[in-house]
C-alpha cells in the first residue's frame, strides 16, 4: 500500500534539523560561538524535554500524580516548547499508544518499523482523531493551550531564543542555536522514546511486549528509558524505579512534593513489582520451553510449581505486611517495637523474593544454554 505523507508536515520536519544544524554550523564559522549559545540551546532543551516528560507524559498522558495549578501551567508552557503539538492531541497518541500496543491502531507502533515509530507517523497523511482524552477536555489548562497553541509554541520555541539572542546582540545566533537546533533536540530525544524505547534493550516484565528496558536510554529520553517497566505500569510517576535510576522526571516530581505543590504520587508496590517481575520471568521461560528435552521436562516444570507457590506465599505475606504498616501509619506509628519489626520482616520477604527470583532466572539461563538441570 502506497503512504500519503503530509507534505507540509515533511517540509517543516525536514527544515527544521537542516537550518538547526548546518545553519547553526555555518553561523558559528562564520561569526565565532559566544558562552551564550550553548547554555541557551541546553537550558531550552532541558526545559522542554522536562515539559514532555513532567507534563505532556506523567502529569496530563498517564494523571500519575497531581498538581498545583501555577505548576501545571508552568509544565503546559515547557511542553509547547518542544514544539510536539498540542497536549490533547499528544495525550490521545499516548493512550492509543499504551491501549493498543504493537497493533494496526497504535500510532506508532515499532512493528512497522523503526523509522516509522521514529518519525514517519508524524509525517504520514492521517486524519487528526483525538480520542480517549475527556477528562483533559475538561481542563482548563489544557484548553488555553488548544485554543493559543501556535502563537505560544512559535513564541516559545523561535521567537524567545531569538529575543534573548537580541539582548546579548546576536538575535539570529539566538535562533539558530536556542531556536532551530534546540527543538531538533527536543524533537528527536522525544522521537526515540517511541522508536529505541521498542528497540533496544530488556524486557524484564513483558516479555512478549516490544517496550524494552535500557538504563542507558534514559540518559537520552528524561529518565524514559525504563520502558518495559512503563508499559507495565503505566500509571507509575517514576520510570526508573531504583532511587539511582537516570530519572529526571520522577526527582522533579518528588522534590515539588516536599513542598506540597505535587500530591498523590501514584506508585506501585514493591512487592507488586517483584510479582511482576515473577511472572515475566515465568513467561520467558514458558517462549523458551520447547526447548527442553522431554526427559527432564516434568523436573522443569515441578521448580516452575514450586517457585509458583513460594512466589504466592511471600506476596500474600508481605501484601498483609503492608495492610498493616498503612494502618499503622494511619495511626502516626505509635507502636515503635512493631513498626520497627514490620521494617525488618520486609527486609527478610525481600531476600526470600529475591532468592525465588535467582532461582527462576538461574533455569532460564539453563534452559537458553542448554546446560539442563537435572535433579
Ligand atoms: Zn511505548
Ligand atoms: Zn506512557
Amino acid at each position: 500500500m502506497n503512504k500519503k505523507y503530509n507534505w507540509s508536515m515533511v517540509l517543516v520536519l525536514t527544515l527544521i534539523p537542516i537550518i538547526g544544524i548546518f545553519g547553526t554550523l555555518a553561523y558559528s564559522y562564520l561569526n565565532g560561538v559566544v558562552w551564550h549559545e550553548p547554555i541557551v540551546m541546553l537550558t531550552g532543551w532541558w526545559i522542554a524535554g522536562m515539559g514532555i516528560t513532567f507534563g505532556y507524559h506523567r502529569l496530563f498522558a498517564h494523571r500519575s500524580f497531581k498538581v498545583h495549578p501555577a505548576i501545571q501551567f508552568i509544565a503546559m508552557l515547557c511542553g509547547s516548547a518542544a514544539l510536539q503539538n498540542t497536549i490533547l492531541k499528544w495525550c490521545s497518541d499516548h493512550r492509543t499508544h499504551h491501549n493498543k500496543l504493537d497493533t494496526k491502531e497504535d500510532p506508532y507502533s515499532i512493528t512497522k518499523g523503526f523509522f516509522h515509530a521514529h518519525i514517519g507517523w508524524v509525517v504520514e497523511a492521517r486524519p487528526a482523531e483525538i480520542k480517549g482524552v475527556h477528562d483533559l477536555e475538561k481542563n482548563s489548562i489544557v484548553m488555553f493551550q488548544y485554543k493559543y497553541y501556535w502563537p505560544i509554541a512559535i513564541g516559545l520555541s523561535f521567537i524567545l531564543p531569538m529575543a534573548i539572542g537580541a539582548y546579548y546582540g546576536r538575535p539570529l545566533g539566538g535562533l539558530l542555536w536556542g531556536g532551530f537546533l534546540r527543538v531538533t533536540l527536543v524533537h528527536h530525544f522525544t522521537f526515540f522514546i517511541n522508536s529505541l524505547c521498542h528497540f533496544i534493550g530488556k524486557r524484564p516484565f513483558e516479555p512478549e511486549s516490544t517496550a524494552r528496558d535500557a538504563w542507558w536510554v534514559a540518559y537520552f529520553t528524561f529518565g524514559e528509558g525504563f520502558h518495559n517497566f512503563h508499559h507495565k505500569f503505566q500509571w507509575d510517576y517514576r520510570n526508573g524505579i531504583r532511587w539511582y535510576d537516570f530519572d529526571p522526571g520522577k526527582w522533579a516530581i518528588k522534590f515539588l512534593s516536599w513542598f506540597g505543590l505535587t500530591t498523590e504520587l501514584r506508585k506501585v508496590e514493591e512487592y507488586q513489582i517483584l510479582k511482576a517481575r515473577f511472572q515475566g520471568l515465568k513467561e520467558s521461560m514458558q517462549l523458551q520451553y520447547h526447548k527442553i528435552p522431554n526427559r527432564i521436562e516434568s523436573t522443569y516444570r515441578q521448580k516452575i510449581q514450586n517457585a509458583q507457590e513460594q512466589s504466592k506465599k511471600i506476596y500474600n505475606t508481605w501484601h498483609e505486611l503492608e495492610k498493616e504498616f498503612t494502618l499503622m501509619k494511619l495511626d502516626g506509628f505509635k507502636d515503635k517495637f512493631r513498626k520497627a519489626v514490620l521494617k525488618q520482616k520486609r527486609k527478610m520477604l525481600r531476600l526470600e523474593y529475591a532468592s525465588v527470583l535467582n532461582s527462576l532466572t538461574v533455569l532460564l539461563l539453563s534452559i537458553k544454554s542448554g546446560n539442563y538441570i537435572q535433579g
